[in-house]
């Protein structure tokens, strides 16, 4: 198979790999013959060259060559067989844990030998524990290594062997046959940037020259590096130009039909004033609606900036122009309290508006269903069961998905071909409370439309935010009894690991069992993501009318609860959250008349990198600031808050390591995007291929 399709193929295509090894490669997300050339070593040993043992010092991994100058065991400390060496220059001893009667006989004095390893302070000067070691005949024996040797990333199962063999037999490949790997990169821009061209980029980051410096291989510096990094960025960037320009060729619905019937009744049903930059951003909206192509905007706004009404706002120009909205929350919860939001601004318009959720089922969900397929519901607030086979709208004219940092990039373009009838597709409108930097949003939703709510409602105070260690947890107990005393609500947040539901669930559990035990005058419950519906329900609305003082919850508070009268929160743990995440959470709070409240309770010892973080947070309420030194305080390769900006997981480019690359790629994605489609085309497949197909985007 010498077609260019051969790196296509499932691993186990590859002599040697069966399907045992491809389900370990599986777990590092190797799956087909490519994977292996962007499954980058993580760092390389040096094995081209000698030291001399004079030049070693502690930290340093390396060859070196010498003279066995005595060998013993010794019985100090844990037992061990010493073996010391000598290259004329000094000496270094090698240390066994383990060995063997004939490792002793073996290495007798004056045996030469080279070893490899990481070298550290012993009982007496530097030494090696379990280095590898050879026995040689001459000094020269000792180099047996022309290149840097990759050590890789690995999962149970899998060896550096297994992964390098399966390298070298790609990268054979690739050089035997180099059209299997064309390069699409214009030959001008790897002039610019002085890059390497992209076999000969790949070969040097496997099996680097020994004169690279393992510097630069590994901060990113190497050109190598750089110009894969530059390749992907370009990719993701290409594909959501491709995104952008596919919808052009859309119709949408016309939603400029009798404007004035409900829209200025609508406005003025609301008990407050719109703010100037919520009547800003309906404006924007109301005249993309107006246009043949589909509207793709994106609203971005502060948590409590009143993203909400706005999207309520675009679903009203959707009914009166005769169209189905559907409206799709990332939680039950939130979904829930849109629902009830919209019931009561719509009930004075006669409009149905409907809930579907994973929870409800049997004759309820079919009833949904057929209301929605007759066009009987006008608005459908779900969570992503909305977008499930069985859901068919009658006349669907828009999409609004709020929260939309909590799904996917390649979720929310394919949501698009939903409701779509012939060339003409629903108008979209998403919303996120989450500022995403400059340089992701680039990445992200470059091909959306972006307005900004860069205003709050009047009478919004800050939330003074503290940071206090959770030895003081006594002190905040005895803070919640007074508090409730004086008729004011709270919230606990237990945070825990966030990848476990499980174990965030049980401890928000124990916590309320011991704060009920502790606060006998305070009215408790518990919300969590594992409870049943109902009984998620009844907590929120026994909060909600006051009938509960304090609600203990896991992270599902994020989004979706909004109880004025509740002023104080804790968050316990908050150094295991991103920082936008909290700034979210924290939003909870600061909703009503009273001056908030927030404790960011931690657990000692705190990191300077995290009592850094939680300083920023004490010190600002404006998510956009927020966001963007969250960004600068994460090193590279962290990646931590991912799910929160919804962000794309890359290969090979790192959003801190290579933001500088950004600013580059707009105009150079501009030219390839007029001059050579069919680069374009094989960029993106070469690096997003397996994630969605964007050709039905
Ligand atoms: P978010 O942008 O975080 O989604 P919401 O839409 O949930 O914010 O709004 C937060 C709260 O502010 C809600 O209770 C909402 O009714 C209220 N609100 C929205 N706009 C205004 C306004 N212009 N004046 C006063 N309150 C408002
Ligand atoms: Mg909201």
């Amino acid at each position: 198979m010498n077609t260019p399709d051969i790196l296509k193929q499932p691993v186990t295509t590859l002599p040697g790999i069966g399907s045992r090894t491809a389900e370990n490669m599986d777990k590092l997300g190797i799956r087909i013959i490519q994977d292996l050339l962007f499954h980058l070593p993580i760092r390389y040993e040096d094995k081209t060259r000698i030291y001399p043992i004079a030049t070693l010092s502690a930290g340093t991994t390396a060859l070196i060559s010498g003279r066995v100058e005595f060998i013993d065991v010794l019985p100090r400390g844990r037992k061990s067989l010493i073996c010391r060496i000598n290259d004329g220059s000094g000496s270094i001893d090698l240390r066994f844990f383990h060995f063997t009667a004939r490792q002793y006989t073996v290495l007798k004095p004056g045996t030469l030998l080279s070893c490899f390893g990481e070298v550290r302070f012993g009982y007496a000067g530097l030494e090696m524990v379990h280095p590898e070691y050879n026995i040689i005949q001459h000094a020269d024996a000792a180099v047996t290594e022309t290149h840097l040797t990759p050590v890789y990333p690995l999962t149970e199962g899998l060896s550096q062997t297994n992964i390098r063999k399966a390298v070298k037999q790609v990268l054979d490949l690739c050089l035997a046959q180099p059209k299997i790997l064309t390069d699409w990169l214009p030959e001008p821009i790897l002039i610019r940037f002085q890059y390497p061209a992209l076999l000969a980029a790949i070969q040097s980051l496997h099996t680097p020259e020994a004169t690279i410096t393992l510097e630069g291989l590994q901060n990113g510096s190497a050109s190598a590096l750089k110009r894969l990094a530059f390749e992907e960025l370009l990719a993701h960037h290409l594909s959501m130009k491709l995104a952008k320009h596919k919808a052009k060729a859309w119709r949408s619905p016309d939603f400029s039909t009798d404007h004035g019937r409900f829209i200025a009744p609508f406005i003025d049903s609301l008990t407050f004033t719109l703010t100037a930059a919520q009547l800003r951003v309906m404006s924007e909206i109301a005249l993309d609606c107006r246009q043949a192509n589909a509207m793709m905007r994106l609203i971005q706004g502060d948590v409590g900036s009143g993203k909400t009404i706005v999207a309520a706002y675009a679903a009203m120009l959707a009914l009166t122009a005769g169209y189905q909205v559907a409206l799709m929350a990332p939680t039950e919860l939130l979904a829930e309290q849109h629902y009830r939001n919209f019931n009561a601004w719509f009930k004075p318009f006669a409009a149905r508006v409907d809930l579907l959720t994973g929870q409800i089922k049997g004759l309820p969900r079919k009833e949904a269903l057929q209301a929605l397929a007759d066009g009987s519901t006008k608005i459908m607030i779900g969570t992503h069961a909305l977008f499930q086979d069985e859901v068919n709208f009658n006349r669907l004219g828009l999409i609004i998905i709020d929260e939309q940092h909590r799904f996917g990039v390649h979720q929310r373009l394919a949501l698009r071909a939903k409701g779509q009838q012939g060339d003409v597709r629903p108008h979209q409108l998403v919303m996120t409370a989450t500022p995403i930097p400059r340089t992701l949003a680039m990445l992200q939703y470059s091909d959306l439309d972006i307005s900004i709510i860069d205003e709050l409602p009047p009478g919004r105070k800050p939330v003074t935010t503290s940071v206090i260690p959770s030895a003081r947890r006594t002190d905040v107990i005895n803070r919640i009894d007074n508090w409730v005393a004086n008729k004011k609500q709270a919230y606990w947040v237990c945070t825990l690991i966030e990848e476990s539901e499980i174990l965030q669930c049980e401890a928000a559990e124990i916590t309320a069992e011991r704060l009920t035990a502790a606060l006998p005058n305070v009215r408790i419950a518990l919300l969590h993501g594992r409870m049943k519906n109902s009984d998620k329900e009844a907590a929120m609305l026994a909060f909600k009318n006051h009938h509960v003082d304090l609600l203990v919850a896991t992270t599902v508070i994020e989004v979706g609860v909004d109880v004025p009268n509740a002023s104080l929160m804790i968050i316990e743990n908050p150094e295991r959250l991103g920082l936008s995440q909290l700034h979210q959470l924290r939003g909870r709070v600061g909703r009503g008349v009273d001056d908030s409240y927030c404790l960011l309770m931690y657990q000692s010892p705190l990191s300077d990198n995290a009592r850094q973080r939680l300083g920023i947070l004490r010190d600002s309420n404006d998510g956009f600031l927020i966001a963007e030194k969250d960004l600068q305080l994460r090193g590279p390769g962290e990646m931590m808050g991912t799910r929160q900006t919804g962000m794309v997981n890359f290969k090979i480019a790192d959003m801190v390591r290579d933001a500088e690359l950004l600013d580059n790629i707009p105009p150079i994605a501009d030219a390839l995007f007029d001059d050579n489609p069919e680069a374009v085309a094989h960029l993106i497949d070469r690096w997003m291929g397996q994630n969605t197909n964007y050709s039905e985007v």
